[in-house]
């Protein structure tokens, strides 16, 4: 097992896990830790919430504490249902099972008790100014902000107005309830943030009891310290709402829970934010949120990716207070290093090229043994059908082709793997110049692969049996952007022209060995020397087999091409 794995107990620990393990040490809340998960149910989970994921879920695991999965639902406008179950099962398919499931809006009465509570104590009043007014007077860094004339209502005619904003005498905007704290505050989230507004919406699961809903600063920790969360990690964007976090926590007296702040995850030639995914859903810039091209969990897994290489990569990155952007690649190959142990290897041709061995018997098959896969000997062999006809990749033949070009050309000799060795005796041309087919002969004696004279050819080729392949399509895939990252966007232009024009390539007739008859969506297979491929599963049928790439191998000729120039 290699080292970086989540599992691993040699995985060097971050700074949360110390301060976890610390804190277990110094048997703080009984060295009971409990954590949550906590998404906004607005859009599909991507893979920027499975490093968050890894890390709530893992450390509750490594320190046998619990993990939550708490839906933080408090915005009506935005939220659906749909996505409340889609994260679920994109959780449960990472690896992890929650503990206790909640919803940040049962505990709207619980929330709203404790506002009338910091109205008492005189810590919270209505203002009844418009939001521009409020945020006008806020001031900035460098200058306090401005009080506002309603800042000092009793806290029984706060309590009325709030009382009726509940009750729904007042139209959206009308009011908001502010927490009393520090208008000259050097942290300006402190300078009297609101703490609810009125919004006349339905909500997705407390239909229309509510026309008051609560901000995110007013219900998350309050969430966390109800279900008595020990340690509330959360992005580096929350370090600002840290003081309020604990203010809220203190002046309410209820339970403890800590917040901590991690770096997000970005990746490369990518976008990771829900808004911004969701805009190519409703333009139809992609198929879906799971269209295979989409950083979300379940495009991923249409893709191709595996729990374990997403796993992996979170654990690769590690957890830092520092932004970053972590490489493309690096997920790519946590891919390539899971499935080159797992998955079986196969023949298939995506560009087919006709070769007819002109001196191999006409109507005879023979069945030649290849190997499953050559990292796991229990995978055992197959028989791949071997005939007259075949195809290999357009790629692998050249007329003219140059010094380090290992593959087929007029005269040459190259290995077909596990079959014979051939050489190319003529290329066959229609009207317009195209070659359409290749005469070629084999060396009966070099069954299996090898010459018994020793004689060596630098090449050796993937194909299929014309007579019984399988007519497939397949989806290679490019990266979503053209840019590595969207800072690299001016202001004043669209971020979707940044999106990559070319980043999905339809091939139809592509040929595949019988074998693949069988291989279910969910399956990877390695089609050798091509990539990891996976069966499409909205697509995909039985007579009509659609495969997509989950990753490229690592391609020689294209190294040596680009250096080239
Ligand atoms: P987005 O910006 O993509 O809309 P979000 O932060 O609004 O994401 P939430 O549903 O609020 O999405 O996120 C749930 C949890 O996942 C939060 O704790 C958030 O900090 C974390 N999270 C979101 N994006 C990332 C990321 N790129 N890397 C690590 N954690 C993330
Ligand atoms: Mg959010």
């Amino acid at each position: 097992m290699p080292h970086n794995h989540p599992e691993s107990a040699e995985r060097p620990r971050d700074f949360i896990r110390e301060i976890v393990a610390a804190d277990v040490a110094a048997g703080l809340h009984g060295g009971r830790v409990h954590t949550r998960f906590p998404p906004e149910p607005n859009g599909y989970l991507h893979i920027g919430h499975a490093k968050s994921i890894c890390l709530n879920f893992g450390i509750a695991r490594e320190f046998g504490g619990k993990c939550n999965l708490r839906f933080d639902d408090t915005n009506p406008a935005t939220e659906e249902t749909e996505y409340v179950d889609a994260i679920q099962d994109d959780i449960r398919w990472l690896g992890f099972e929650w503990d206790e499931l909640h919803f940040a809006s049962d505990y709207f009465d619980q929330l709203y008790e404790w506002a009338c509570v910091l109205i008492n104590k005189g810590l919270a009043y209505v203002d009844s100014q418009t939001l521009e007014e409020i945020r006008s007077q806020r001031g900035t860094l460098t200058e306090p902000g401005r009080e506002s004339p309603h800042r000092n209502r009793s806290p029984g005619e706060n309590l009325d107005l709030f009382q009726r904003m509940k009750a729904g005498e007042f139209p959206d905007g009308a009011h908001v309830l502010r927490a009393k704290i520090d208008m000259a505050s050097a942290h300006l989230i402190m300078r009297d943030p609101v703490m609810y507004r009125i919004r006349h919406a339905p909500h997705h699961r407390t239909g229309d009891k509510w026309c008051i809903y609560p901000m995110y600063d007013f219900t998350h920790g309050q969430s966390d310290a109800i279900e008595k969360v020990t340690h509330s990690i959360c992005t580096l964007e929350f370090e600002n709402h840290h003081p309020l976090y604990d203010w809220f926590i203190e002046n309410l007296e209820i339970f403890p829970s800590q917040q901590y702040e991690f770096a997000r995850l970005n990746l490369t030639y990518t976008v990771m934010s829900k808004r911004k995914l969701l805009e190519l859903v409703r333009e139809n810039r992609v198929t879906g949120w799971d269209d295979p091209r989409m950083p979300t969990l379940c495009g991923l897994r249409r893709r191709g990716y595996t729990p374990e290489a997403i796993r992996n990569l979170c654990a690769q990155v590690g957890v830092t207070k520092f932004n970053s952007l972590t490489d493309m690649v690096v997920l790519e190959n946590a891919l390539r290093n899971d499935l080159n142990k797992r998955a079986e290897r196969r023949m298939a041709v995506l560009r087919p090229l006709k070769v007819v061995i002109t001196n191999y018997p006409d109507g005879e098959t023979e069945q030649l043994e290849a190997i499953n896969n050559p990292e796991d000997e229990s995978a055992g062999k197959r028989s791949v059908p071997f005939s007259k006809v075949l195809y290999i990749e357009r790629d692998d033949f050249m007329e003219d082709p140059p010094k380090k070009f290992f593959r087929l050309g007029p005269g040459r000799e190259v290995r077909l793997r596990y079959a014979y060795f051939i050489t190319c005796q003529e290329a066959i041309k229609d009207d317009s110049g195209e070659i359409v087919e290749l005469h070629c002969t084999y060396d009966p004696a070099t069954r299996g692969g090898d010459a018994p004279d020793g004689r060596k050819v630098k090449g050796t080729l993937h194909w299929v049996s014309a007579e019984h392949a399988l007519d497939a399509e397949v989806r290679l895939y490019d990266h979503l952007l053209k840019v590595e990252s969207l800072g690299d966007v001016g202001e004043d232009e669209d971020w979707k022209d940044a999106l990559n024009p070319n980043s999905l390539e339809t091939l139809t007739g592509c040929k595949l060995e019988p074998s693949l008859a069988d291989v279910q969506p969910g399956t990877s297979i390695q089609f050798e020397r091509l990539g990891y491929f996976t069966p499409d599963s909205v697509d995909h049928t039985a007579d009509k087999p659609v495969f997509n790439r989950s990753v490229t191998l690592k391609d020689a000729w294209a190294k040596i091409q680009k250096k080239q120039g």
